[in-house]
């Protein structure tokens, strides 16, 4: 009766939820052992600067390698370590390991690239997290005009007087400040002109559609002018096709970062990308 399959499937759902937690907290429990061991790594997505045709900067990403349990994407443990708290540590190694990795390509090439890196909302919000920046900073002996960090519109409206202060201090120490995922927070646009900010992102789910969408379309091109009227630069993300770019730089969107271009890719394969670039533009320039 309805009754007993009632109950029988209470206990389906809470044995369900009883493996899903148990394994969020094996998860959650295996992070710390993970860094120690090396386990979490940092792959970097090159960005376009659509006007000079030239690999500007890359983003660093997060990777982690689980021993028993192989890949695990970003999106299901940084949630995870948001709520443990383990995000503070986690992002303080991607971090200082960024920014030493970006300090070698200032000094030994390919190129100087900008770096940009993913902060959350747990992690931005530590009363020491403009100290823990500086440090990384001067121990690593980067520049701080290659440092970027990539904040979400959420993270700027929880607590606005806290992050306009936040903000200020690291906009004065020469560092640049992105927008992620624009479009998909907050709809209230007022904040943009009250925070030191040099760059949005417009997320990939308005670009994936760009071409077939004229809602996607629209906004899109909305982002890229008002970015521009406000005097920010525009990257859009999630770029995986030719006419993608092409409607993009037809809009005077400033950069692009995305499949079309590379996928994220370990320290080697950057190193021989960007060396591969920088030789077929000398070698067109040179044939001009
Ligand atoms: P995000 O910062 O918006 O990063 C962009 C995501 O889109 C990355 O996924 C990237 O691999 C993926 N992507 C790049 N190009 C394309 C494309 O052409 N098509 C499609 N479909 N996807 C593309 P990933 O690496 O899985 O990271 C997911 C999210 O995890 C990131 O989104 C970011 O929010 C978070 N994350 C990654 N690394 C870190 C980190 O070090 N710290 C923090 N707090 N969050 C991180
Ligand atoms: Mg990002
Ligand atoms: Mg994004
Ligand atoms: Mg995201």
């Amino acid at each position: 009766d309805a009754k007993r399959s009632g109950k029988n499937c209470f206990r389906f759902y809470a044995r369900e939820m009883n493996a899903q937690a148990a394994e969020m907290l094996r998860l959650d429990n295996s992070m710390p052992l993970g860094l120690a061991n090396g386990d979490f790594y940092l792959h970097y997505q090159p960005q376009l600067d659509l006007k000079n045709d030239t690999v500007i900067a890359v983003e660093a990403l997060l990777r982690w390698r689980h021993p028993e349990l192989g890949m695990i994407p970003p999106d299901r443990f940084i949630p995870l370590a948001e709520d443990s708290g383990f995000i503070i540590k986690l992002g303080e190694w991607v971090l200082r390991t960024a920014c030493m990795q970006c300090a070698e390509w200032q000094k030994n090439g390919p190129a100087p690239l900008r770096i940009a890196i993913n902060v959350s909302g747990r992690q931005f919000s530590e009363p020491d997290f403009v100290d823990m920046v500086a440090a990384a900073l001067s121990d690593s002996g980067l520049a701080p005009e290659l440092l970027e960090l990539e904040l979400t519109e959420s993270l700027l409206i929880s607590n606005e007087q806290q992050a306009l202060q936040k903000l200020q201090l690291l906009k004065n120490m020469g560092i640049f400040l992105a927008i992620d995922d624009f479009g998909t927070g907050y709809s209230s646009l007022a904040y943009l002109k009250h925070f030191p900010l040099d760059r949005l992102k417009i997320d990939k789910s308005f670009i994936n559609d760009i071409l077939s969408d004229p809602d996607d379309a629209a906004i899109t091109e909305a982002i890229i002018a008002m970015g521009h009227s406000l005097k920010l630069k525009v990257i859009a993300e999630g770029v995986e096709t030719r006419e993608q770019l092409v409607f993009l730089e037809d809009r005077s969107c400033d950069e692009i970062q995305g499949y079309f271009l590379s996928k994220p890719l370990s320290e080697h394969d950057l190193h021989v990308f960007v060396t591969a670039r920088l030789a077929n533009k000398a070698v067109e320039e040179s044939s001009h």
